[in-house]
């Protein structure tokens, strides 16, 4: 793999190392040898360094809304994906649309959630500090060279599960919090709720206090356990703990925990998974819940068991959730026909050799 921009400067100096990251995220800048603020022998050292560790493999763009998938190509040749989701600017007439921005943190993921594609290839490794930050660079330059807006959103939902890749994704995390206009309650990171990481999280003063959802999808153990391979027993309990040192951390009336919850038809969409749910998060504090439709996977990956949960079911729970009043929402899901929506990242690739190997 190539060398890391960290390791080269290393032994610099700090506003030297300020200069290029600067210059990292400016989107007139393509090269390190443009960076003419830099002395020569440093320019000479980075001149070897592609400027951006993604290069993109394929793009994918939705018919039915605003919504592109890049798969994007790592310097060993490994895939992953990113996701770029445009939304009309509403209160500006004649304004730049705004995108959010959905990142990867691992090529796969080992999580294997059952009702997810991208669990099934696998975990293959971690994403570097530079490959999670270039996905944020390629869709800044991308944006810019076409006039079409800018990244007011950034979650990192992609392919992977973010707190096992700790360190690297809190150091990109933090390099692009300094050096763009993005702000910390405009990244939301999506974990499926790994206990020695999360605790880990609420004790980190350096850790940015970026937006935190819990992939949740069941307040009951049984059939979290049973969709969920990663859940650990006693979890739920652990939560409701863990959920007091969040808020204690992050006193802010903004600092709400997002709770996920995937509508799976006749799994976990009854009436009494709607009744555990108000009970779990009745003791969690302040709350979002984001209920999902689910996205049929049976396109990317294998025949699948599991069904949406209709549509008035799920009105029916964001109503009565609202109703008991829990700030709650639906997930509009964008780029399902590119297969670019939540659970639907799986290389094409990688899908490939996983039919064949089935056929
Ligand atoms: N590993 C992290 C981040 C990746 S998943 C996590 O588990 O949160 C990002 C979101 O997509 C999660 O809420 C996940 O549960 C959801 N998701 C996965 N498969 C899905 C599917 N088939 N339909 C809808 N959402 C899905």
């Amino acid at each position: 793999m190539a060398i890391e921009l960290s390791k080269i400067l290393e032994t610099e100096k700090k506003f030297r190392q300020d200069q290029v990251y600067r210059a990292w995220f400016d989107v007139n800048v393509d090269s390190y040898e443009k960076i003419t603020t830099l002395p020569k022998d440093l320019r000479e050292k980075l001149k070897d360094k592609p400027w951006l560790s993604v290069r993109v493999h394929a793009m994918h763009e939705s018919k039915r809304d605003n919504t592109k998938k890049a798969l994007l190509k790592l310097s060993d040749d490994k895939l992953v994906e990113a996701v770029l989701m445009g939304r009309k600017n509403l209160t500006q007439a004649g304004g730049r649309d705004r995108y959010t921005i959905c990142i990867s943190s691992q090529v796969g993921c080992g999580m294997k959630c059952a009702f997810c594609a991208t669990g099934k290839a696998g975990f293959t490794r971690n994403l570097t500090v530079e490959e999670i930050t270039d996905q944020f660079r390629f869709w800044q330059k991308f944006l810019a060279e076409r006039s079409l807006g800018e990244i007011d959103n950034m979650v990192i939902m992609g392919q992977g599960e973010p707190l096992l890749n700790y360190e690297n994704i809190k150091t990109a995390l933090n390099l692009i919090l300094k050096y763009t206009s993005i702000g910390q309650r405009q990244i939301t990171l999506s974990t499926c709720g790994i206990p020695v990481m999360m605790d880990k999280l609420a004790a980190d003063k350096d850790f940015p206090p970026v937006r935190f959802a819990l992939s949740l999808h069941s307040a009951i153990e049984q059939t979290r356990a049973a969709i969920m391979p990663s859940h650990q027993p006693g979890f739920l309990d652990y939560l409701v703990g863990w959920s007091k040192k969040y808020h204690q951390m992050h006193p802010s009336r903004a600092h709400f925990i997002g709770l996920e919850y995937i509508m799976l038809g006749g799994v976990n969409d009854g009436p009494k998974d709607l009744k555990a749910l108000m009970t779990l998060a009745s003791k969690l504090g302040k709350v979002k819940i984001n209920l999902i439709p689910y996205n049929n996977i049976s396109t990317v990956a294998l025949p699948t068991d599991f069904n949406e949960s209709p549509k008035e079911n799920i009105e029916h729970w964001h109503t009565s959730l609202i109703n008991a009043g829990f700030v709650s929402t639906v997930r509009y899901s964008q780029g399902q026909d590119i297969a670019a929506a939540c659970g639907q990242l799986r290389n094409a690739v990688e899908m490939k050799e996983a039919l064949l190997k089935i056929n």
